[in-house]
């Protein structure tokens, strides 16, 4: 049976380290009773040296990792957080595009964090709701600069998750997409990826949804088989909430 990723993307929350420790704790507390699952946890850098101090079953994830270290102010470096058991980087959210990352420095951090050996999540997907049947192109085209240089020995260790921003609960109007919907651009991705490397080894990369992903819903996104986890952003600030979804994510 294959196993869930579910990953917690904290943003710039919680405000104190002591309602950090309650979430990690609770992440934890789920982790290891659900062992089914993978859950992954990504605190802001300040809280990562604490959390890490928490986690056993569940995996530390981080929201982002420069490709160097060295005179860059106020950027973190993949060495720098391999010292806190950091397995996990997320990279290309939409929350950072719409703030100015650029395709560019997307393709740099996901080349360094693979050749550091870590997972890259690479969140990809378009603003607008586009209506058509297919994924639209904006998302594809982020998706191709991302990967550009990648290694076939390094797609076990990428994770993309297709991330529509309309969908993403903070949007003014969001909604999740369709669990259909979501299928279908996943299943475009995974295509996408066999076309660069050949059919026989894209499916170590996990795919995942995210967008407005809550208790009540996961379970009808992970029913389809292209669907392999899910990147969780408000629901996961919910102590309670979040152990629900990794409990109903089995
Ligand atoms: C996200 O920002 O990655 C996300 C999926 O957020 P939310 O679950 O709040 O829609």
């Amino acid at each position: 049976m294959r196993k869930p990723l579910i990953i917690a993307n904290w943003k710039s929350n919680p405000a104190s380290l002591k309602e950090a420790a309650v979430l990690a704790r609770s992440a934890e507390k789920s982790a290891k009773r659900f062992r089914g699952v993978e859950a992954v946890v990504a605190p802001p850098f300040p809280f990562i040296p604490a959390v890490s101090k928490i986690l056993r079953q569940a995996k530390l994830g981080a929201q982002d990792a420069f490709w160097s270290g060295g005179p860059y102010t106020g950027e973190v470096s993949r060495q720098q957080l391999k010292n806190f058991g950091v397995r996990y980087v997320i990279l290309g959210h939409s929350s950072r595009r719409i703030l100015g990352e650029r395709d560019d420095a997307i393709n740099k951090k996901v080349k360094a964090v693979l050749d550091g050996g870590l997972k890259a999540i690479l969140c990809v997907g378009e603003r607008k709701r586009s209506g058509g049947k297919g994924i639209p192109t904006s998302a594809i085209l982020q998706f191709k600069k991302a990967v550009k240089g990648v290694k076939k020995s390094q797609l076990k260790n990428l994770v993309v998750a297709y991330e529509p921003v309309w969908a993403i609960s903070t949007m003014p109007g969001a909604r999740p997409d369709t669990p259909e919907s979501a299928e279908r651009a996943v299943k475009h991705l995974r295509q996408l990826l066999s076309h660069i490397y050949g059919q026989k080894s894209v499916g170590k990369t996990k795919m995942l949804y995210g967008g407005s992903v809550n208790a009540q819903n996961i379970k009808s996104f992970l029913v389809w088989p292209e669907i392999e986890g899910v990147l969780v952003g408000g629901a996961s600030l919910n102590a309670v909430e979040f152990s629900k979804i990794i409990k109903n994510s089995l």
